[in-house]
């Protein structure tokens, strides 16, 4: 049986990114940039007034001398007129600074006489004051992306700052979730006795879109059903980079997705995981004429598959869209523990929980059927196996979503 790690380095190696694909800006948001973008317009692009107020020499303002005002200039105008000693010309938030002036003073800080046409500055500047420098927050040839950085609002702007319209993200990958038990119903239909509602399909559909894909994910339900089974996933594997299962991946006499996969002759790569819960997950690759497709068996217990999609499948996805090995893991937060815990199993048990003000409480019970448990924590505990944690330990948890 292999370890966390072993297996996450087995799906890593075997999953690289898709090739990348221009789009638009405004479709980019929360993926990933496929190569590292560099400034070709400095920011800020000119010399120019952070304040509306008057452009002057920093000097004339140290005397109670009125100054001239000679002109106006507003945003997005170059001032024709070169600033004198002893004058000032008008001036608007974002405009270029005219040639002669070094620095603007407020509007709040002259008072104004508008027949003669000049101001009396109230309190000195200093030279630059209330300038912003060509260049001070982005210089020409500066990274502004780099490969495998997630897009958010603000990186997106600075792509457009440089007049660019589209870039390039890895492309989407295809993905099916396949759920699988006779016993379970569609939610909205009647629920005769001793069945249950399918509740991993919205789960993992939901973990997918959270996890950043955008793509159309088509949904399926197998009956426990060596034949049904099999002709599914010859289909599926033909159309898919990623087909994440629920259930029947244990030993039980129902679980055909080992013996559907012997069939296809597409060998588990590895089966099983030293981890708590989730041990029966599966991997498995196989390639059509086009590009591989990536099989993820996540046993069929809620809070497994959970678990395991946190785990396996979040990570892998995230390096084909294109993430950087930085973001692949789950953000980790220091907590303290809220009441004694133990670990009397010999796998890592990942305990369900609540983060909040530096504090992480379990929630509820912790066995891997407990759904209701899993909808009120918002973080993980691992503890390693035979781990016995004090009320109040230091810990660090995974947040989850
Ligand atoms: P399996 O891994 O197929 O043996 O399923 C383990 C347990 O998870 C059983 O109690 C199933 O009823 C339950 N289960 C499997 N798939 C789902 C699902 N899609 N939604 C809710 N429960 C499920
Ligand atoms: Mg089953």
């Amino acid at each position: 049986m292999l370890t966390e790690q072993e297996a996450l380095e087995h799906i890593l190696t075997s999953v690289t990114p898709l090739p990348p694909r221009s789009v638009p800006l405004r479709e980019a948001l929360q993926s990933y940039a496929a190569r590292a973008v560099h400034a070709n317009i400095p920011l800020p692009g000119f010399d120019n007034s952070a304040m509306d107020g008057y452009a002057v020499r920093a000097e004339d303002t140290r005397t109670a001398e009125p100054l001239r005002v000679i002109g106006a200039t507003a945003a997005g105008e170059i001032s024709s007129i070169t600033l004198e000693p002893h004058t000032a010309i008008r001036i608007f938030t974002g405009a270029p600074m005219p040639p002669g002036a070094d620095a603007v003073i407020m509007q709040e800080d002259v008072s104004t006489d508008t027949e003669k046409k000049s101001i009396v500055c109230k309190e000195p500047v200093e030279p630059g004051e209330n300038v912003r420098v060509l260049g001070c927050d982005l210089c020409v040839g500066q990274r502004i992306v780099d490969k495998g950085e997630p897009l958010n609002a603000a990186r997106l702007a600075v792509l457009a700052s440089q007049g660019l319209t589209h870039i390039d993200i890895s492309e989407v990958p295809r993905i099916a979730v396949v759920t699988t038990g006779d016993e379970l119903i569609p939610p909205g239909e009647p629920l005769p006795p001793g069945k249950l509602y399918n509740s991993n399909g919205i789960m993992l559909e939901a973990m997918l879109r959270s996890a950043g894909v955008t793509s159309p994910i088509t949904i399926h339900h197998l009956r426990d059903n060596l034949e049904e089974t099999v002709a599914a996933l010859r289909q599926l594997t033909q159309r898919h980079d990623f087909i994440i299962l629920s259930g029947g991946v244990s030993v039980g006499e129902h679980d055909y997705i080992k013996p559907a996969l012997k069939a296809l002759g597409v060998p588990a790569e590895f089966w099983r995981v030293k981890v708590k819960p989730g041990k029966p997950v599966l991997f498995a690759k196989t390639s059509t004429l086009s590009r591989p497709c990536h099989l993820f068996g996540l046993p069929g217990n809620p809070v497994s598959s959970h678990v395991t999609f946190h785990l396996f499948v979040r990570p892998a996805l995230l390096k084909v869209l294109g993430a950087g090995a930085a973001s692949l893991g789950l953000p980790r937060v220091n907590a303290t523990l809220t009441r004694a815990m133990k670990n009397r199993g010999d796998r890592p048990h990942y305990i369900r929980g609540f983060h909040e003000d530096g504090k992480f409480t379990p929630t509820g019970v912790q066995q891997s059927h407990a759904l209701f448990s899993l909808s009120r924590a918002n973080a993980f505990l691992r503890m390693e196996p035979e781990q016995d944690l004090p009320e109040g330990a230091a810990v660090q948890a995974l947040l989850c979503d």
